[in-house]
């Protein structure tokens, strides 16, 4: 290591979408090293090529953009280290692997697919048999020099124990006999993740392994591959398991079957990316001596560290992150909650003569998520069926007769109106409530419920008149005039 600085890496396997649990690692890792003044590398792990899915590195690198979590090096950035992406380092590994032969923790392998089949059928749990660990050496260079296909294993010693620290789960111990001796370099060249990992952060400095705990058991493995080379050993950081409840209440690891689990299925369901950041900080990690909740970026780089961090299984609780999720949303300024909710609103409602900007002013303290904004709104865009039963309400006393007398009341007032904005209309119906002998509650709640044609709505009577303007509101309390006229 060239100095004492933290160094700590994002290392993910394009694979697919951002799982939740793998934005988790990435910011646990970002904050391990901007906590400490250190630095973070992103690295694109690809050597399983069978794997790749088209699209997802953009992905990940879209993802730590959206959240905020930039890199010192790696790709599109670079850095003396590069290159970042695994399979573009492919000539690196063959080196290492031809070392540690020479050191006597790895041998050339050459039984063929059909032999290591045979076994698997023999016995799944089985494994490797060892059977070429002890070539001799002359037989391996004329193999070799035949051209015949190999991979390199590594040699784990069939006695004694391994074990290493981990800074949350504390000491892990495996015994050596229980590991198999796992492939290093494939036939066609690539490393495994098992040990390409291990030479990219020695040779990128890496002094912090943070990532899931299901690496947790495969450690001592890799850390027999850093004493055989020599190297020092990174310290390893396994990060909880993220569970999810089911709806019988049972928990396990999460997944799609829970809700969105990718970080851009939670965009689309309208989570902010502050608060999906804000909430996964959470899950695994709490602040030391205090119970703040609600932290920003910069604010959880001063309260980061790897002692609040949890060694039990963390549940990703939905019902928390809307909660988050709505307190963001209430802090945004008005103008920015209208624009990041327009598109949606626009698109469900397109009639002319709405007041959008207004119904976002609406919807802005009611909503948990942008995506609740739009299924709220089916009220505006469309005239919702008659529900008569509404129109009997015990708190404001009314019943469908009343409200038929109050709308036609009213209704020529409104349409005389000429100032149609909330505080005009409120004064108008309120003066018609004293003048009439009416209870203002009742009055509001026909002409909303005549506007509306629902009984819960964000915002009041006058509050909607103001969305749906002078024409629509007068041609839906005319409609509610006609079919209460024809229930009576
Ligand atoms: N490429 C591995 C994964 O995506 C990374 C594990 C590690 O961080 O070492 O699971």
């Amino acid at each position: 290591m060239s100095d004492d600085k933290i160094v700590t890496r994002f290392a993910p396997s394009p694979t697919g979408f951002m799982h939740i649990g793998n934005l988790r690692t990435a910011l646990y890792s970002w904050l391990l090293a901007r906590a400490n003044g250190g630095r973070f590398i992103v690295r694109i792990e690809d050597t399983d090529q069978v794997r790749l899915v088209e699209g997802a590195v953009e992905v990940i690198l879209q993802t730590l953009k959206q959240t905020g979590l930039d890199y010192d090096e790696g790709p599109e950035v670079g850095g003396e280290h590069g290159p970042y992406v695994q399979s573009e380092r492919k000539e690196i590994y063959k080196k290492y692997a031809e070392e540690l032969v020479a050191k006597g923790a790895a041998y050339y392998c050459f039984c063929t697919p059909e032999r290591l089949q045979q076994l698997h059928e023999a016995d799944s749990l089985g494994g490797y048999d060892r059977h070429c660990r002890n070539l001799l050496a002359d037989e391996v260079a004329a193999r070799l020099a035949a051209g015949e296909p190999y991979v390199i294993r590594q040699k784990i010693p069939l006695e004694g124990v391994t074990s290493y620290q981990d800074e949350v789960f504390g000491e892990i111990s495996m015994e050596n006999k229980e590991m198999q001796d796992q492939i290093l370099l494939k036939a066609d060249g690539y490393p495994t993740y098992n040990f390409a990992h291990v030479v990219d952060d020695y040779l990128m400095g890496v002094t912090h392994v943070v990532r899931g705990s299901e690496y947790l058991t495969s450690t001592p493995k890799y850390v027999l591959l850093y004493d055989a080379f020599g190297w020092p050993r990174p310290h390893y950081v396994h990060l909880p398991l993220l569970m999810g409840r089911g709806e019988d209440g049972s928990i396990s690891k999460l997944s799609k079957r829970h809700g969105a689990v990718s970080f851009q299925d939670l965009l689309q369901a309208g989570y902010l990316p502050e608060a999906i950041v804000n909430y996964i900080a959470l899950l695994g990690w709490c602040p030391k001596d205090s119970n703040q909740e609600f932290f920003t970026l910069p604010e959880l780089c001063q309260a980061f560290s790897l002692d609040g961090v949890s060694k039990s299984p963390s549940v990703f609780d939905y019902g928390k992150l809307n909660w988050f999720n709505s307190e963001y949303i209430k802090q945004l300024p008005p103008a920015e909650f209208a624009g990041r909710v327009m598109p949606q609103l626009k698109a469900k409602c397109p009639a002319d003569g709405l007041n959008l900007p207004k119904l976002a002013q609406l919807l802005h303290t009611r909503v948990n998520t942008l995506g609740e904004a739009a299924e709220m709104v089916d009220f505006v865009a469309e005239r919702l069926p008659l529900e008569l039963a509404n129109y009997t309400n015990k708190k404001n006393k009314t019943t469908p007769e009343l409200c038929l007398t109050i709308l036609r009341q009213v209704a020529p007032r409104l349409a005389a109106c000429a100032d149609w904005q909330n505080d005009t209309l409120f004064s108008l119906l309120k003066d018609y409530a004293a003048e009439s002998g009416n209870k203002a509650g009742a009055v509001m709640w026909a002409v909303r419920l005549a506007v509306a044609r629902q009984a819960v709505t964000p915002g009041g009577a006058t509050e909607l008149m103001e969305v749906f303007g002078q024409a629509e509101s007068l041609a839906r309390i005319e409609l509610a005039i006609s079919e209460l006229a024809n229930h009576q």
